[in-house]
């Protein structure tokens, strides 16, 4: 039976030691403050915000909502960016993603300024990823790294397989899992025969949105297993991409859904704000 990964506790933890950076820049005159912009009335959307605020709350980050309609054009969502880029006290923007499609999206992450960009997904910082430099790593692959540290899984010469190549969480995982010496395999929904990629994977990281999408016979004896995904299952119960209940006695290592991923996600945001508090104030 494998050990599970307690993102919920170790998320705790850092939100603890979070908060007492965040009290020792407020004794500096410093008051760390996120800005979080929702476009439009996306419920689950809504669900993460509501959650990083109460983060915020939890640590003492100032929380900043910005509500615009699902109509807005993209050069005022634009001008709110840069507004909030060059107020002062704003130390950390976040752009809550999906926005509405007549939104360019991409332009509207490379307006946020690089020292304010606490998701990781200005191309200026994803780049720097890339690079293996210091930077704001998206919130996610980070929360994710940080488990596998805290449970001494070594990723030095580790098969990784990562199912599934969007921007915010399978990309930035292969630079994280390079930069800690793996040997990296991405797979996607064009993947022929995914189980001989995952199969003799020592890591295994879905974030794919199915639910049971990952069943024991893809994977080996002992591997690690991260589930990124986030899924209701056919009585409405909140599950990942993992088949959990059999795949536990197989793996060695295993994140629950809830109580793995989402609350590390959520932590290493408020890691970010409070860097970004500190950086430019040195
Ligand atoms: P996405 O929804 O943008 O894309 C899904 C990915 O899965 C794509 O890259 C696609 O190629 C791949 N895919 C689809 N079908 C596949 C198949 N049959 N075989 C292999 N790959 C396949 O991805 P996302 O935004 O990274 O989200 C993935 C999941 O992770 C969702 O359930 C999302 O809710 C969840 N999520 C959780 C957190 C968290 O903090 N826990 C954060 C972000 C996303």
């Amino acid at each position: 039976m494998a050990t599970i990964i307690d993102g919920k506790t170790l998320a705790q933890k850092i939100r603890s030691n979070l908060k007492l950076e965040c009290e020792e820049l407020k004794k500096n005159g410093i008051n760390p403050k996120l800005a979080v912009i929702l476009v439009g009335d996306d419920s689950a959307s809504k669900v993460y915000v509501r959650n990083k605020n109460k983060a915020c709350e939890d640590v003492g980050i100032e929380f900043e909502e910005y509500l615009l309609d699902s109509s807005i054009t993209q050069e005022k969502l634009i001008d709110l960016i840069n507004v909030l880029n060059y107020k002062k006290d704003i130390h950390g923007i976040l752009l809550q993603s999906p926005i509405p499609r007549h939104l360019d999206i991409n332009e509207a992450f490379r307006t946020i300024l690089p020292e304010k960009d606490v998701d990781g997904f200005n191309p200026l910082n994803v780049g720097k990823l890339a690079l293996n430099q210091d930077t704001f790593v998206s919130c996610t692959p980070y929360g994710i790294m940080k488990m596998l540290e805290e449970y001494g899984i070594d990723l030095n010469g580790k098969n990784v397989t990562i199912i599934g190549r969007s921007n915010i969480v399978g990309k930035p995982l292969i630079q994280c899992c390079l930069n800690k010496d793996a040997t990296v395999t991405i797979c996607h929904s064009r993947t022929k025969n995914l189980k001989e990629h995952t199969i003799n994977a020592d890591i295994v990281i879905a974030a794919v949105g199915k639910a049971k999408f990952i069943t024991e016979d893809m994977i080996k004896n002992g591997a690690v297993i991260i589930d990124v995904g986030i899924n209701r299952d056919e009585n409405g119960k909140l599950v990942g991409d993992v088949d959990f209940e059999n795949v536990v006695n197989k793996a060695s290592y295993i994140t629950p859904v809830p109580g793995g991923v989402g609350p590390m996600t959520v932590a290493m945001l408020m890691n970010n704000v409070i860097k970004a508090a500190s950086k430019l104030y040195k």
